[in-house]
């Protein structure tokens, strides 16, 4: 049981990281090479089938399904706010991902809080 969940914060932690990779080596090379970063994607998908472990949401948004690239707004796709509440991310594949604007995932912290607004 202790081992299980000592697998699984592992898992989490691999996942993260390789997000991290996934994300430095799409912000430098930018559109040239992105293979390196889908083979991260793919690699923190398995990861996260085989211990059973939810990707966390603030990563999850930023995965393409389609394609397995990493989401970097004005690298490899395109934000757009819908009408009706919703963020919407629009890869190069041409894949859309909608992400509610009220999710706390999607702000953060002191956002969502209200902190950072002027007056
Ligand atoms: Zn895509």
């Amino acid at each position: 049981m202790r081992e299980e969940r000592l697998m699984k914060e592992i898992a989490l932690w691999r996942i993260s990281r390789l997000f991290d990779l996934a994300a430095h080596s799409t912000e430098e090379n930018g559109k040239e090479s992105p293979a390196i970063a889908r083979r991260y994607v793919i690699l923190a998908r398995k990861i996260s089938t085989h211990y059973k472990v939810k990707i966390p949401p603030g990563i999850k948004n930023r995965m393409c399904k389609e394609c397995n690239s990493i989401l970097l707004p004005g690298l490899n796709c395109r934000v757009r706010i819908a009408s009706n509440g919703f963020l919407v991310y629009i890869c190069d594949c041409g894949s859309q991902k909608k992400i509610h604007l009220t999710k706390k995932s999607v702000m953060p912290k002191n956002m969502a809080q209200g902190k950072n607004r002027q007056k």
